[in-house]
């Protein structure tokens, strides 16, 4: 079974749609926050905002052909990820020593957005820790994927945070392969992001070409 860890509904279209589509009926997929913050305008925020983009990670999914028993929300709330990080650690850690994986595809801790950092941060230090306890052997064998979806800005050294990101990629390049995959159907890759219509309106342009890629990218190590 392969995991895909997506911090909001449609990380996981933008990030990993080919792969899914390919392996659906053996993927699941983890939403850790509700996606209730998706919106520039503080008046379409809130439950039902989430409740309507539930529905739409489900219509894109099923595009997919992801059945529904494989659809998981974890209901953190958004953007707040790291003032629940104990709460996101637990419910990762049971999920992720309760399936039968072998590949998990989860944010990298690089990447700019708090909610996508603090998640990759988390699943690195789940795997970091069980590997020295004696759930360990659940947890060997896997293959860890990291993806990409806000990077930081090469151009843009003098901002703090950016350079911390631009650095922590460094690093994680020195150990990790960079491995990439075609994507056999970019109509439908499309079509099911489209699916997330709350979305597509505020997506930025550089988020939005994901979905129009050929390949789809990660920082790859086999554990
Ligand atoms: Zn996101």
């Amino acid at each position: 079974m392969m995991m895909i860890i997506a911090p909001h509904p449609d990380d996981d279209i933008l990030c990993c749609a080919g792969i899914i589509h390919k392996n659906h009926e053996n993927t699941k997929i983890i939403f850790v926050t509700d996606g209730s913050k998706g919106s520039p305008k503080p008046e379409e925020r809130g439950p039902k905002l989430a409740l309507k983009r539930m529905s739409e990670a489900y219509n894109a999914l099923h595009r997919l052909g992801v059945k529904d028993d494989n659809i998981v929300f974890l209901n953190n709330e958004d953007g707040n990820v790291k003032k629940y990080r104990d709460n996101v650690y637990n419910q990762l850690s049971k999920l992720l020593l309760q399936t039968d994986i072998n590949a998990i595809y989860f944010p990298s801790p690089f990447d700019i957005h708090p909610d996508h950092s603090e998640i990759g941060n988390i699943v690195l230090s789940i795997i970091h820790r069980k590997s020295r306890t004696t759930a360990s052997y659940k947890l060997k064998g896997l293959d860890l994927f990291m993806y990409t979806i806000h990077k930081p800005d090469i151009s843009n050294i003098f901002n703090l945070a950016n350079l911390k990101s631009l650095l922590l990629e460094l690093k994680i390049k020195l150990s990790f392969k960079y491995i990439c995959f075609k994507v056999n159907d970019i109509e439908l890759k499309k079509q099911a992001l489209e699916e997330h219509k709350s979305q597509i309106s505020y997506m930025q342009e550089k988020v939005k070409k994901l979905a129009s890629n050929s390949y789809e990218c990660f920082y790859f190590k086999h554990i």
